[in-house]
């Protein structure tokens, strides 16, 4: 079977590969000029380096993508910096660190040693545990992660130093209207899992070069080529002249929305095709920091607290100096997620705050910045609210598929979403 793709982000790379295996033919279109989507290189002339498009994180819980990495014969010890789930605040005030034992015993960690929280207030962490599991992690349709955190009785100090970040991270839309159910699933495969699910790894590597690369390689691939009309044939379809038996629409929503909106010419299918363009966006901004020399701070991460007005806006600052083997050298990342209140705002100016916010709370004097850069991802996810409504991959047309990880899957819109709707279109195909 000849099958075309459009988008080469993680979701129709994962589609490749998964049709390659089973052995048919990928024929992938992507507007820009490389792989990697919302997870792509971006050469910075600034910092003189290549570095991702944004600062990215994976759990140990993304099983579809690390099975897809080891797969493709990816080195995982020299490819990610991996570690135990360990929160640390910039001023050290706060810490929620998992125990380095087998589950469930290493929940106990965050029990019994979780710093700037009373001890009283930690039983908060499992009565919302226990919550969760009671009703199988389901949560009533429509709630916010607000209303389960109220639900479940979680004290404010909890909220601001713990809840409301993960949200944020996790799912880039604020508590009071982000989607309980996205966040009780992340939790379950997390916090839920194994102490390796618990995991978190940062990449030391460029994205692009932990494994799309490697499943585009048997794929027939048109770069640069933006597609904008699906045409219908007798048995099967034809895009940009070739000749294809199924197609997998692996872009972002509003690109999908396009693209069968004009293969709707006489409205058949109008509903759904009206049901692609409900999707919010939220930014995420990343800045990256070119010191004159390492940062002595140990850390690769820690947390820092945002000033929600101002533009002193970091919430995660991560030192590559302290991860043994990041290609990224001795770059420091700063990530911004729901970066809104950023827009318009001067760039330099930005920069300034966050370096001086970095200085005021980390222990370690920053050594002297000597280039930044700062990336800011307009449409990074799309925002995840309580009843929004995810279309499933099947379309009304026949061999016609999609994936993107806004198209119904477990999760937010993350890599690990992304890579699993990819596998599951090849699978519907084949
Ligand atoms: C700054 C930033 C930080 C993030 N951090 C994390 C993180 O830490 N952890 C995590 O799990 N996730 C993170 N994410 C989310 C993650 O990057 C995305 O979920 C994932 O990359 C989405 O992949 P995708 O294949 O679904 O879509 P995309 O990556 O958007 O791929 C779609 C592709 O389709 C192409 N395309 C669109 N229209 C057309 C057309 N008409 N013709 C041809 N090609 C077309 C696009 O060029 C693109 O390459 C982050 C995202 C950003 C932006």
């Amino acid at each position: 079977m000849r099958v075309g793709i459009i988008g080469a982000g993680w979701a129709g790379a994962a589609a490749a590969w998964q049709l390659h295996k089973k052995g048919h033919q990928a024929i992938v279109f992507e507007a820009a000029p490389q792989a990697g989507g919302r997870a792509r290189l971006h050469q910075s002339k600034a910092l003189g380096l290549t570095v991702d498009n944004g600062q990215h994180i994976l759990l140990g819980a993304y099983r579809s993508t690390l099975n897809l990495m080891q797969e493709l014969g990816l080195d995982m010890q020299r490819s990610f910096y991996r570690f135990d789930l360990d929160i640390y605040s910039a001023d050290q005030d706060f810490r929620f660190k998992t125990a380095p034992l087998p589950a469930p015993f290493h929940l106990l960690g965050p029990l019994f040693t979780t710093k700037g929280v009373p001890f009283v207030d930690r039983f908060a962490l499992i009565r919302l545990q226990r919550y969760l599991q009671k009703h199988q992690w389901q949560t009533t349709q429509g709630l916010s992660v607000q209303q389960l955190l109220h639900l479940t009785r979680q004290p404010t100090v909890l909220i601001e130093k713990l809840w409301h970040p993960l949200c944020i991270a996790a799912l880039n839309t604020p508590l009071e209207s982000a989607c309980a159910q996205l966040f009780a699933n992340v939790l379950r495969d997390s916090l839920g899992g194994s102490r390796a699910d618990t995991q978190m790894l940062i990449p030391l590597r460029n994205m692009s070069d932990l494994w799309v690369r490697s499943a585009l390689r048997y794929a027939q691939m048109h770069y640069g080529e933006v597609v904008r009309h699906i045409q219908k044939r007798h048995h099967g379809y034809s895009i940009h002249g070739h000749a294809l038996d199924a197609v997998i629409v692996a872009t972002n929503s509003p690109s999908c929305h396009k693209l069968l909106q004009n293969l709707d010419s006489e409205n058949q299918n109008k509903a759904f095709v009206d049901s692609l363009s409900k999707f919010d966006f939220n930014p995420i901004a990343t800045l990256y920091l070119k010191p004159d020399r390492p940062w002595a701070n140990p850390h690769p991460m820690l947390m820092l607290e945002e000033n929600l007005n101002g533009l002193a806006a970091g919430q995660w600052v991560f030192n590559h100096a302290a991860m043994a083997g990041s290609e990224l050298g001795h770059t420091i990342a700063v990530t911004i997620s729901y970066s809104n209140r950023l827009q318009g705002a001067n760039k330099t100016d930005v920069t300034k705050a966050i370096i001086e916010q970095i200085q005021a709370q980390c222990q370690e004097p920053l050594p002297t910045i000597i280039a930044s850069e700062l990336i800011t991802e307009k449409r990074a996810t799309f925002v995840a609210s309580p009843n929004l409504h995810r279309p499933t991959l099947q379309t009304p047309w026949p061999k016609l598929v999609l994936a993107g990880d806004w198209v119904q899957n477990p999760y937010p819109a993350v890599l690990e979403g992304a890579v699993r709707s990819g596998i599951a279109a090849a699978n519907a195909l084949v």
